[in-house]
């Protein structure tokens, strides 16, 4: 990395930063925690890409699993991803739960990675809350990412909101503009 390069990056990273004071400070990390995509979420990030044809699962931006301390900083047992920016890259990366990981339908997990793609991709740091009339989510940018019932019921829904892709964006105008650090399941 030359000087000028790294002053880019810390300069992108400070911009960056402010944006997410609001979302929360724990969500940026100095280095990246993952180089290689495990091939356990490569088939599902494959498979995002696909049904939104490019416009979500960016393979510059990394991915892997959470490391013990991070979600052990998170004081929950029910957080499953995060979006993390990386400083000294001026660049992004996804946190996934290990053990939720495994436990997830292969629907579940492309909405997953669709919803933290959203946030690292696009990039959007809010979340896009309301429900149906069901008390199902009503966007996969909800802050609680809809569970395996919401997404056999409502699957057509969401497939056609992961399709715009950053797009989607302008779904937000009754966006809860607090996004959290880190997405639950819970219904
Ligand atoms: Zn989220």
């Amino acid at each position: 990395m030359t000087i000028t390069q790294f002053f880019k990056s810390v300069i992108i990273g400070i911009i960056l930063g402010v944006l997410l004071v609001a979302c929360a400070s724990n969500n940026i990390r100095i280095t990246r925690h993952h180089k290689k995509i495990p091939k356990e979420i490569e088939k599902s990030r494959k498979m995002l890409y696909d049904i939104t044809e490019g416009s979500l699962g960016d393979r510059k931006i990394s991915i892997g699993f959470m490391r013990f301390s991070e979600y052990k900083k998170y004081g929950s047992s029910t957080v499953i991803g995060t979006c993390n920016l990386v400083l000294s890259e001026a660049s992004s990366e996804i946190d996934i739960r290990k053990d939720y990981w495994y436990s997830f339908s292969l629907k579940e997990q492309i909405l997953l990675l669709g919803h933290e793609y959203f946030h690292c991709q696009c990039p959007f740091f809010g979340h896009i809350n309301g429900v149906l009339e069901d008390r199902c989510p009503a966007d996969f940018m909800n802050s609680s990412i809809p569970d395996s019932i919401c997404i056999n019921r409502h699957w057509d829904i969401y497939e056609k909101q992961l399709k715009e892709g950053c797009n989607g964006v302008r779904r937000h105008k009754s966006r809860d503009t607090r996004a959290q650090a880190a997405d639950v399941q819970i219904r």
